[in-house]
């Protein structure tokens, strides 16, 4: 009886453990499999554009999906400014719930796996949009997300060299701090943003400034080169500058809900965008040629984190983690919501 089965609480120490048990490279490596598995499959999911409640500082974000069997949403918010309050830019939550019953039946913490399934959707997005020999990546912005994404370029598609920058010196030695013992991978302190992307295959922008910023400007794009930008994901905050834009072939994760949020939000309704599942099931193509231009305008789509949701816990399972929650009443009787309290009371009394 599913019915009475409790929901499974994932908590961040879960998913720290679990990234320490399996390692970076083979959790990155399910994961990316997972997705790429999902994304295949796009016509098989209800979709919709997140719901997104803006405040001067920031964003909150609901971002449902669902297939014939499972519903899942994340909770999670962008306050590029938190870090001087002592918190992070980006906290997330999120549920797996069964579609036939809607019992939830997986809470877990997503923060740690938003980080892990946005490096890993970029490493997607790349295998079919970069050139095969990238080696040498920039990455702009160097806050929380960009160990991740670090991370996941050198082991995934074989990224030895980066190049660094971020406004912030202390956010640049923190990542220079903790990726000092990945062997195999030279890292170069950048003074600017335009330094940082010389001679890169690979520019990843992942700010985080509630603006229309101008990170990268189409003077600093070379021929053959993949933009990742990241960090451009919501309205009114944006990386790249228009004209960047047309620089080269544009892939966006949902359309409708990148026109919205993504660095497009800047260009006209008609601007051509083509759908990163076309590519990966072979309907479209990605780089056509070593010498174009492809540029991810990722905004973090709720597909991700289904994926991510079901690969972390079935990692959690394998490894006997997470904790049963009761989160919904598990009654004898079902119609007999109000009988429940009385049998909570009789197991409380001392
Ligand atoms: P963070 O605040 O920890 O780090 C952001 C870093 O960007 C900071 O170190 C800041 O100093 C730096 N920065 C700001 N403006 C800059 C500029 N003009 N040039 C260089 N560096 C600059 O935030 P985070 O958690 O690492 O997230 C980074 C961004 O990525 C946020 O905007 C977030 O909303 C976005 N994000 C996108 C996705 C996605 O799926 N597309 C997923 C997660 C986060």
């Amino acid at each position: 009886m599913s019915h009475a089965t409790p929901t499974m609480f994932i908590s961040t120490l879960d998913v720290a453990t679990i990234i320490r048990s399996l390692g970076m490279p083979a959790l990155l490596n399910r994961l990316v499999a997972r997705l790429e598995a999902d994304f295949r499959r796009w016509p098989e999911f209800d979709k919709a554009p997140r719901l997104a409640s803006h405040s001067p500082g920031g964003v909150i974000e609901l971002m449902p999906i669902a297939d014939a069997r499972t519903y899942s949403f994340k909770y999670v918010n962008g306050h590029p400014a938190n870090p001087l309050l002592g918190l992070p830019t980006v906290m997330a939550f999120g549920v797996l719930a069964e579609v036939a019953t809607g019992l939830p039946q997986v809470l877990s913490e997503l923060t740690l796996t938003t980080a892990l399934r946005t490096a890993a959707t970029s490493v997607m997005a790349a295998r079919v949009l970069a050139r095969p020999d990238a080696r040498c990546m920039a990455l702009i912005g160097n806050g929380a997300q960009s160990e991740f994404q670090a991370l996941a370029f050198h082991y995934q598609l074989g990224i030895d060299r980066l190049q660094l920058y971020d406004i912030d010196q202390a956010a640049t030695a923190k990542l220079v701090h903790n990726l000092r013992t990945v062997p195999m991978l030279t890292l170069e302190i950048c003074a600017t943003a335009r330094a940082a992307v010389q001679g890169a295959d690979i520019i990843t922008t992942i700010t985080g400034d509630k603006s229309n910023a101008t990170v990268i400007t189409a003077d600093m794009v070379e021929a053959g080169v993949h933009i990742n930008a990241v960090g451009g994901d919501c309205p009114g905050k944006t990386e790249l500058q228009p004209q960047v834009l047309h620089r080269g072939a544009v892939f966006v994760e949902y359309e409708p809900q990148t026109r919205i949020e993504g660095d497009i939000q800047q260009m006209p309704r008609d601007f051509p965008v083509t759908e990163l599942w076309q590519v990966l099931e072979g309907s479209r193509p990605g780089r056509r040629s070593s010498e174009q231009v492809t540029i991810f305008d990722s905004v973090g789509f709720a597909l991700e984190d289904f994926s991510s949701l079901h690969v972390i816990n079935e990692a959690a399972g394998d490894l006997g983690l997470g904790q049963p929650l009761a989160l919904v009443p598990n009654q004898a009787n079902p119609k007999d919501l109000f009988g429940y309290l009385e049998t909570t009371r009789q197991r409380h009394r001392p």
